[in-house]
């Protein structure tokens, strides 16, 4: 089977790892990709939102299915294209219609869902301009800290967690006003959980799923994560806490009730879900949920996954994903993210990288590089992810953190303390 996965970053290239190992893959294209995709398949000039080029692309090289790594062209409907289009009509996308993947795209909307089918979240109350007045008394009804989320995709930057009722009335009127633009036409404000977080994945093919090996990933620049958030500086999985009983827990209040709760309100949603979870007191809530896989978990989940990545894709198309089983790697994978300096604020880019025949005993992971005069560049904040086994989760943060030593680029910044909270 011809594949074409869309994307460019660390957890594209950690698929495309993946996918190159199955015998039922003929030929994998990428677009765009980056340098280190481009080692595995063919690397296309080709936006992910350029939906009339991607058909193009998908007829011209006999696509059998396309799988789409980011959340965006999901949010803005490239699976309702292509099943409007009669030449593209049987070939299967992995990823949620747009409907679907408003369980990312919009917070109130998957606040609404979580409601509608008991599954544990934080109590929420959402807010739009005309309703400002009952949003500030909502705050001050309220203990701090404040939790405040633009509905829409934000890249990131939409929620707020604030310790001060003042900040927390002025900020929302700001984000009601356009701070975040037509994102925050509407607000969630909703009760602050304390705990630790974890990301769990699942494959659906609507009706049936399989479970991922868990991960946890460090969102802030900062070691002891402290500073501003990023698109996230490592991963780890396992994660220590998720044992036998949390996982339990994990399927049935929330794994299962929203597979069923997608399909009994006739939601097609065929494809990655991640659900981004927090242990509060040994009791899992939902933070939120993402129509596609995390990053940079992906670069860890992907070491532990045995199973064949193609044969699992090919369980969703059939719809038969109870048939097929998964094989996890008992070992430990740990990821951490070189980062060009500055990141997350103002960075370079264009800085040579050297160093990759000095490494051994760790998988890289390229995100934001590419290829320049037959160097590979820094063409991003998150550069690379360097990813490792280890017996002991130690043993995998120590092998990674060897590892990041000797690639080298000028700014090159890492964390040095991923995994060894857990
Ligand atoms: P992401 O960049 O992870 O996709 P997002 O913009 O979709 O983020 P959320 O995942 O909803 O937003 O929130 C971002 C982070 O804020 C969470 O990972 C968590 O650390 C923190 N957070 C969100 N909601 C809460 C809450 N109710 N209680 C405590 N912390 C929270």
């Amino acid at each position: 089977m011809n594949i074409l996965l869309l994307g460019s970053g660390g957890r594209e290239h950690a698929l495309a790892w993946k996918l190159s190992q199955s015998p039922l893959l003929s030929h994998l294209y990428i677009a765009p990709g980056n340098a280190g995709t481009a080692a595995i398949g063919t690397n296309l000039h080709l936006a992910v939102n350029d939906f009339e080029g991607i058909k193009k692309t998908v007829l011209d090289h006999g696509i059998g299915v396309v799988i789409v790594g980011p959340e965006d062209p999901l949010v803005h409907g490239i699976v309702d294209f292509f099943a409007a289009d009669e030449q593209l009509r049987d070939i299967p996308v992995i990823g949620p219609n747009r409907e679907a993947a408003q369980l990312e795209g919009s917070k109130d909307f998957s606040k609404q869902f979580m409601m509608r089918h008991s599954i544990p979240t934080a109590r929420y109350k959402s807010f739009t301009s005309e309703t400002l007045a009952d949003g500030i008394a909502f705050l001050q009804s309220m203990k701090a800290p404040y939790v405040l989320k633009a509905d829409g995709l934000a890249a990131g930057k939409g929620v707020l967690i604030l310790h001060d009722p003042d900040e927390a009335a002025s900020e929302l009127e700001q984000m009601l006003g356009g701070k975040f633009g037509a994102a925050g036409n509407t607000v969630v404000i909703e009760e602050f959980l304390s705990g630790i977080e974890c990301s769990v994945f699942v494959m659906t093919d609507g009706t049936h799923y399989v479970l991922l090996p868990e991960a946890k990933d460090y969102k802030r620049i900062g070691e002891g994560d402290q500073g501003l958030n990023t698109g996230g500086m490592g991963a780890v999985s396992p994660v220590s806490f998720v044992d036998e009983s949390f996982r339990q827990k994990i399927i049935t209040r929330v794994i299962e009730p929203t597979i069923n709760g997608l399909k009994e309100e006739g939601i097609v949603y065929k494809g990655f879900i991640f659900f981004g979870l927090i242990n509060v007191n040994n009791d899992p809530y939902v933070i939120e949920y993402n129509a596609r896989m995390g990053d940079p978990e992906t670069e860890a989940v992907m070491l532990r996954l045995k199973s064949d990545l193609v044969d699992l894709l090919q369980g969703i198309i059939d719809e038969n994903l109870d048939t097929k089983k998964v094989e996890f790697d008992p070992r430990y994978a740990v990821t951490v993210m070189l980062v060009a300096g500055g990141y997350p604020g103002a960075y370079e880019k264009g800085k040579v990288m050297s160093g990759f025949e000095r490494i051994k005993d760790s998988y890289l992971f390229h995100a934001g590089t590419k290829l320049a005069e037959g160097n590979v560049v820094t063409n991003g904040g998150r550069v690379i992810a360097i990813s490792s086994y280890g017996a002991t989760k130690d043993e995998a943060c120590r092998q990674s953190l060897e590892n990041a030593k000797l690639i080298d680029f000028e700014g090159k910044y890492y964390r040095r303390d991923i995994g060894f909270d857990l």
